[in-house]
């Protein structure tokens, strides 16, 4: 891994990189290098028939008919042209052994939807999916959502928008009760339910409707890493480089289980931050200049007219202070561990968001007193570090 391999030298020097997977995070790894002045040959191989593209407008605007295929295409073909980066489209890879011989091979093969053993349910994860769900609900009467996870709101929330008869079935006792705090869960269930939505909670009932979309979690698509040998845990294991059991393959988004120093363990995390900047610093080592992956993570989503974003790692948390009035529906929710902040969730509050970020960076000492009182300036306290 050499930075003389890097810069805008000729193409006789170049080596070259392949990356597995068309999603976010291979998109991101191909512009990264160019923009780090990486000058050898790129070649993303995606099983999907698309341009790379971005997902979350799948289950937002898409659904509700406000963004169409073209606003979620990350790049158009001329981007991959002028920038010689070769997408091979409609291609699985089923064996590391398939792909030419390159430098430096970059996995970014994300997740698949978890599916439920029985037919006659859809789920949402593909442009392809997005249509078929699209062109069911505006025939469909009333729709069954199975699983209180941000997909599954995200869509219920869409087909209520369209006037749909909604019911959610979660089979826990409250809404994406595995990320967030009572509070943010509550908020939720109230807001949904405000707007027509049935919420059934601890159910794990098989229910029947006109259309029924279940989002009930992801697997990690870590089969070719497998095969090749390579260790994998709760996805491609992968150190704080981001790089494999081969130091000549990295893996990044969805697929791979890294050492997060905000949580203090190895996570895999799905969202797009944790895809584009994974995606920006595997780049910079290939182009000679590695640093150890310790992006903030952040992640947002949109239900109806509320828009929740959040930082940090919240998992173990043991105390959570509301900042703001939850009845004036824009407040936020530190989370503690120790004694120690964590994470923040901020709904309607996206300068606050904002500060989170920081302040989560800066590992500052905010107090849950401090954090409770909207007179304290949080940003006095990244200042104090
Ligand atoms: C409906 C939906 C809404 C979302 N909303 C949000 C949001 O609001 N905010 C947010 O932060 N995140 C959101 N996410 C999550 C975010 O989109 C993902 O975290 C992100 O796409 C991860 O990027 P990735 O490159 O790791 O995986 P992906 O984008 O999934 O790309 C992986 C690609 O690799 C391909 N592939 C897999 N195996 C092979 C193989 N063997 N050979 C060739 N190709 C292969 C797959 O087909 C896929 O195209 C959402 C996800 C979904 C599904």
């Amino acid at each position: 891994m050499t930075g003389a391999r890097c810069g805008r030298r000729s193409l006789s020097n170049a080596v070259s990189v392949v990356i597995v997977g068309g999603g976010h995070g291979g998109f991101q790894a191909a512009a990264s290098l160019r923009a780090e002045g990486y000058d050898g040959s790129i070649t993303i191989y995606g099983e999907e028939p698309h341009l790379p593209y971005q997902r979350p407008p799948l289950s937002k605007g898409m659904l509700l008919g406000k963004q169409e295929e073209r606003h979620a295409i990350l790049r158009p073909a001329e981007f991959y042209a002028t920038q010689r980066i070769e997408v091979v489209r409609g291609r699985r890879i089923a064996s590391l052994a398939e792909l030419p011989p390159s430098d430096w091979v970059i996995l970014a093969t994300g997740a698949r939807n978890r599916a439920l053993p029985r037919d006659g349910v859809f789920y949402l994860r593909t442009l392809g999916e997005t249509a078929e769900i699209k062109q069911r609900l505006a025939d469909a009467r009333d729709v069954a959502i199975i699983g209180g996870g941000f997909i599954g709101l995200e869509v219920a929330a869409a087909a209520r928008a369209l006037g749909k008869d909604v019911t959610v079935y979660e089979a826990g006792p409250r809404l994406m009760g595995r990320v967030v705090a009572p509070v943010v869960s509550d908020y939720f269930l109230a807001q949904h339910e405000a707007r027509g939505v049935r919420v059934v909670l601890n159910s794990t009932a098989a229910p029947e409707a006109d259309l029924i979309v279940a989002g009930i979690g992801v697997v990690p698509n870590d089969e070719l890493a497998r095969e090749a040998g390579l260790a994998v845990g709760n996805g491609i294991a992968v150190d704080e480089f981001l790089r494999t059991s081969d130091p000549r393959i990295f893996a990044i988004g969805d697929c791979a289980e890294y050492p997060n120093p905000y949580a203090g363990a190895r996570v895999r995390l799905e969202s797009v931050q944790n895809a584009v900047d994974q995606a920006a610093c595997v780049a910079r080592a290939i182009c000679g200049r590695p640093a150890a992956y310790d992006a903030v993570p952040w992640f947002w989503s949109d239900q109806f007219d509320i828009h929740l974003q959040m930082t940090g790692i919240a998992t173990g948390f043991d105390r959570t202070v509301t900042r703001g009035d939850v009845a004036s529906n824009k407040f936020s929710v530190f989370y503690y561990r120790g004694g120690e902040l964590r994470a923040v969730d901020s709904i309607n509050r996206a300068a606050e968001h904002m500060t989170a970020r920081k302040l989560i960076a800066a590992r500052a000492r905010v107090t849950p007193e401090q954090a409770a009182d909207e007179s304290f300036d949080l940003k006095s306290a990244i200042l104090a570090g």
